[in-house]
């Protein structure tokens, strides 16, 4: 049985007291059914371990460097991350892609590095519009998560989160439906059995897109959807928890 995830991605948004605020609402209702933490911006992360200390809360980053350290100005690495408690870290969000060039070589390689660290990676893959409207969903899926898998070892697996996020669906308000969502889903975990077989079945696949309080619980009883990548719906701490509580 895979436990759902879901986690908040804030992108550049929050501040120290909206997270202290968050934190305070959303503490007391975590749920012993779902894995739940946020992806903060680096100032905040150190507060967000703080805050969260001794709560199974998932401590995220929203990206990080693959390089161990050196001359990279604007950076973070990994063992930066590790040292300020992180446990998470989100892998080529499509906003990364499209900003700043993060590309399917850069992502395996962050991938591998996560792994080494011993980080839970969120992998991120997904169709832009126009490759949906040319039904080239499937292939970009596959080849995204070929390319981001190169390298992994079959013993490591199971440690990788793929975030399913179709980007015309991105901050957009439109949500795919539940049964294209699945669809992909079952064929990125398709694609994985081909690689590694029995394995896949323990990769979590999360649905991102325009997740809100109204839509999560139809998309998380799909049987491949393991949990949400939640972006504008994970600011307010009132649609958090009803997010992380949509079995209830
Ligand atoms: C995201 O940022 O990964 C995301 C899915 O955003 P939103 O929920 O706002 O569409």
């Amino acid at each position: 049985m895979r436990k759902k995830i879901i986690i908040g991605n804030w992108k550049m948004n929050g501040s120290v007291s909206s997270l202290k605020d968050f934190m305070n609402e959303v503490l007391p209702n975590l749920s012993e059914n779902v894995e739940a933490g946020i992806a903060v911006p680096y100032p905040i992360l150190g507060l967000l371990k703080d805050l969260s200390k001794g709560r199974n809360f998932k401590v995220s980053a929203q990206n990080m460097h693959f390089e161990k350290s050196g001359a990279f100005t604007g950076e973070v690495s990994s063992d930066m991350l590790i040292d300020l408690g992180v446990d998470t870290v989100i892998i080529g969000h499509s906003e990364r892609r499209q900003y700043y060039n993060e590309s399917d070589e850069t992502v395996n390689l962050k991938l591998l590095k996560a792994l080494e660290k011993n980080l839970l990676a969120i992998v991120c893959v997904g169709e832009n519009l126009d490759e949906r409207n040319n039904s080239k969903e499937k292939k970009v899926c596959e080849r995204q998560i070929l390319k981001a898998f190169e390298g992994v070892k079959l013993e490591d697996v199971h440690k990788v989160v793929v975030a399913y996020e179709p980007i015309w669906a991105i901050g957009t308000g439109k949500t795919a439906s539940k049964e294209d969502a699945e669809e992909i889903a079952s064929h990125i975990r398709n694609v994985l059995a081909g690689k590694y077989g029995k394995e896949a079945e323990k990769v979590r696949i999360q649905y991102g897109g325009s997740v809100k309080p109204s839509n999560v619980k139809e998309l998380m009883e799909m049987p491949n959807i393991d949990g949400a990548l939640v972006g504008g719906a994970s600011l307010k701490a009132e649609d958090y928890i009803a997010l992380i509580n949509f079995d209830k």
